[in-house]
């Protein structure tokens, strides 16, 4: 079965180059010894026939495209994720440099970039309000750069309460074009946020291997509503090494998983993997 895996992180660690990372490996840990292009093999070897590499930040970006140049079938989305923001120092300056990345031919997409107010601490209102602030301001330069380029926008919200979800849709509908694929990413939140983005012209949804997790029956509940409104709109990704599907929770998720997930929505989802394979295509104008 052809799969395209589109959003994963092989230019981060330890995909990159088996450096440990935030994850807890061992020095002696296998993983170690693999680099990205091992990964990528291993993922051919399973069915992956081409993957978007995402940049959260201007280094893995970098990357990406480094990467995307040595494979036809290895693509690059450049872009800043909201949970970087306040690592930068220069917001003017790392604009500009978004937007040079941007020119690369390897380039597929924009992002991922959008709204987290997930980890935001609340003992300081003064400072949420500030890092707030700053994600929007990054948010919008990202949209108004894809609308630019009339490329696809990936988006990354995540939120304890509704807030985040709901700021990103009227963030959307004031600078978004609607005429390029605006994806959802891991989409996560409350259904009538879901609905809400059903209706918009050209919106995707990408599941990953979270769907798999026991207590995960409100992304479930998602992945039935957008497969019962507009299947046409799924797609697959394991934003590896993050979300391993069961029984891998909490391990590093290595992009050839993407099977498990794969079959596991085959299975208790009665997805349709072919149709899912021809969204992707679709949704980023692969050839
Ligand atoms: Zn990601």
């Amino acid at each position: 079965m052809p799969i395209i895996d589109t959003h994963c992180h092989y230019n981060l660690e330890p995909l990159y180059s088996g450096q440990p990372f935030c994850f807890k490996i061992k020095a002696d840990d296998p993983l170690t010894k693999l680099r990205w292009q091992d990964h990528w093999q291993a993922a051919q070897k399973k069915g992956v026939q081409k993957s978007i590499i995402v940049g959260p930040g201007l280094s893995s970006s970098k990357k990406a495209l480094e990467i995307a140049a040595t494979d036809k079938n290895l693509y690059a989305s450049v872009g800043i994720h909201p949970e970087r923001t306040n690592k930068i120092i220069n917001l003017a300056q790392a604009k500009l440099e978004l937007a040079s990345l941007a020119q690369n031919d390897r380039v597929v997409a924009i992002g991922e970039t959008g709204l987290d107010y997930f980890y935001l601490q609340t003992n300081d209102q003064e400072e949420i309000t500030k890092t707030k602030l700053r994600q929007k301001e990054l948010f919008i330069d990202q949209i108004k750069l894809a609308v630019k380029l009339r490329l696809p926008l990936i988006l990354h919200v995540r939120d304890k309460e509704e807030k985040a979800y709901y700021e990103t849709l009227k963030i959307i509908e004031q600078y978004w074009a609607f005429d390029r694929a605006l994806i959802f990413h891991c989409v996560s939140g409350p259904l009538d946020y879901v609905k809400k983005a059903l209706e918009y012209k050209n919106s995707y949804f990408g599941f990953d291997g979270n769907i798999t997790f026991q207590k995960a029956e409100n992304i479930r509940t998602i992945f039935k509503l957008v497969q019962k409104t507009d299947p046409q709109k799924i797609l697959l990704e394991t934003d590896a090494p993050y979300l391993a599907p069961e029984p891998y929770r909490g391990q590093v998720c290595e992009p050839q998983m993407i099977t498990v997930l794969a079959n596991y929505l085959e299975k208790n989802c009665q997805a349709n993997l072919l149709a899912i394979y021809q969204n992707s295509l679709c949704a980023f104008k692969l050839a």
